[in-house]
């Protein structure tokens, strides 16, 4: 009970000395800029009152010494807030010794507050044992020095209590103040630290978001081109999560996905990140882990997912698609990551539950060339353009269904197919055009067809009123055996996407 109370009581008590060091330099030169004016103003006041010209200006130099001293020398905060603090208790006492009168002492109460101002107790301690001497020794043995009143000099030991504890009185009363500062600056910091977590974490899952996931990964591949050591990003999606969803409720897909980043959390090593950077997209970055660690740690995650979940009273089976890519720091952190996305959305084509190491072929197996009819592919140019513009417009208005997958890098390779037509000559007589790199390809032709199905449903039959002309359907079926005809694939021997695929 006891120790309650005075843990009760401690906590009143400030610790000190935890001021930023912004907000310290700040107060420091104020402090200082308080202590010369005030020693000249009080060196001008002893002037007034009489006092000799050269005593006067011996008594000014000692807090201006002081405070310059603290103002420019390099030592620690405590040690310069001390010297100060010394600088204004030698203002006040010159100005005591001046008028000798009472009133003067009304100084030192002005000059406390403003060594409080620190909020560290080592200046404060200084301050009152200057002042404890000051009066205790002067006060004593020379009290006509400090009081200017009969009953003072015939009691001065009295006098000296009475004054010393005002003095702690004032003292007592900064302190007070400084722990109120103290306590709004710790809250207003626990604030900051919390939106600064929410700023950078999902807030289902608590795992890294995607601007914590690029900062941790331009960290990773900068310190990996400096020290070559290499680096992998795992993309991680979860296959036929949209179901749940639908058959048990979003709450429950929540859960799932709650559950599910638990588990792919805890197959990273302390220095790894697991971002969620996407609805059922989970992004994992390993620094330092080397293509040695790739299939082990891939084939982990897809047995973590694959574990049966309990979710709204039914065990549910989850897969994962897992795509991989091995960086050195060298390249891009937006190509290491578009890498393994590819590689994934190669596991979702190749079956789903599965992983998929993106070997790197990318370039010298981008691209292939395509023979087709300028004509055909300029239809199937302005036919796609409305199309795209009838999708941003049913976007604009809230009309489009749910989006699954981002698919930018079908949007990527659109743009490419479209500038590529645009290049074509004119005419019928066929041409070869230089089709994008294939996994974006076949990426592009999947969410072609999804969008297809869309236009085919009901509830979006208005999104595209025109109807695929013939000669546009013609150039899209070239297009789509180039992704699904392994005849026109010259990437066959390799793979269809020019990756290596395991399940
Ligand atoms: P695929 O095998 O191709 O990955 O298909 P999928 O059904 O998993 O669908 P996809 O990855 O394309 O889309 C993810 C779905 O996740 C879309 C959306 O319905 C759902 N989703 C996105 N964010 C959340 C969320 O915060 N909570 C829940 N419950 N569902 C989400
Ligand atoms: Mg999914």
């Amino acid at each position: 009970m006891a120790s309650q109370r005075l843990g009760a009581i401690g906590s009143f008590v400030p610790r000190g000395s935890n001021l930023p060091q912004r907000a310290w330099a700040f107060r420091h030169r104020m402090i200082v800029l308080f202590a010369l004016a005030s020693s000249l103003a009080v060196a001008v006041f002893a002037l007034f009152q009489g006092v000799e010209p050269g005593h006067a200006l011996l008594e000014a130099a000692a807090p201006v010494l002081l405070a310059a001293v603290s103002w420019s020398a390099r030592w620690g905060r405590r040690i310069r807030a001390s010297l100060t603090s010394v600088a204004l208790m030698l203002v006040a006492a010159s100005a005591v010794h001046s008028s000798g009168a009472i009133e003067a002492h009304f100084l030192f109460f002005i000059m406390v507050p403003i060594v409080a101002l620190y909020e560290d107790w080592t200046p404060l301690a200084t301050a009152a044992a200057v002042v404890f001497a000051h009066h205790g020794v002067v006060g004593i043995l020379a009290p006509h020095h400090l009081y200017n009143h009969p009953a003072a000099l015939q009691d001065p030991l009295a006098w000296g209590l009475i004054h010393s504890a005002l003095f702690l009185a004032i003292c007592a009363t900064s302190i007070v103040h400084w722990t109120i500062h103290e306590r709004a600056r710790a809250e207003e910091n626990i604030l900051l630290d919390r939106l600064a977590s929410q700023a950078l974490h999902d807030p289902l899952t608590g795992l890294a978001n995607r601007t914590l996931l690029h900062e941790r990964l331009s960290a990773a591949s900068a310190a990996g081109a400096l020290r070559g050591e290499p680096l992998l990003v795992l993309s991680v999606d979860i296959d036929g999560f949209k179901p749940v969803n639908d058959s048990y409720g979003h709450a429950a897909g929540d859960a799932l996905l709650l559950e599910l980043a638990r588990r792919i959390q805890a197959c990273c090593r302390a220095g790894d990140t697991a971002a969620r950077t996407g609805g059922d997209e989970f992004t994992l970055l390993l620094p330092g882990s080397d293509g040695n660690v790739a299939a082990g740690m891939a084939r982990r995650v897809m047995k973590a997912v694959a574990e049966p979940v309990q979710v709204a009273g039914t065990e549910l089976h989850m897969t994962a698609s897992v795509g991989v890519a091995l960086g050195s720091g060298a390249e891009k952190i937006e190509d290491l990551l578009e890498w393994a996305d590819q590689a994934m959305y190669a596991a979702k084509h190749a079956g789903r539950g599965r992983y998929v190491v993106y070997d790197g072929l990318r370039t010298s197996d981008s691209g292939c060339t395509l023979r087709v009819r300028p004509d055909q592919a300029r239809s199937w140019a302005a036919y796609t353009r409305r199309l795209r513009d009838q999708i941003a417009t049913a976007k604009r208005v809230g009309r489009l269904p749910e989006q699954t997958r981002g698919p930018e890098t079908a949007r990527r390779t659109l743009e490419s197919l479209l500038a590529a037509i645009d290049q074509l000559p004119s005419g019928t007589h066929p041409t070869g055009m230089l089709l994008p790199e294939r996994t974006a390809l076949q990426e592009f032709v999947f969410h072609h067809e999804l969008v297809q199905q869309w236009t085919d449903s009901l509830t979006l039959r208005e999104i595209l009123n025109v109807p695929r002309p013939a000669e546009a359907t013609s150039f899209w079926e070239a297009l789509r055996g180039t992704v699904t005809d392994p005849e026109t694939s010259s990437a066959a021997e390799t793979g269809p996407l020019g990756v290596t695929a395991a399940s």
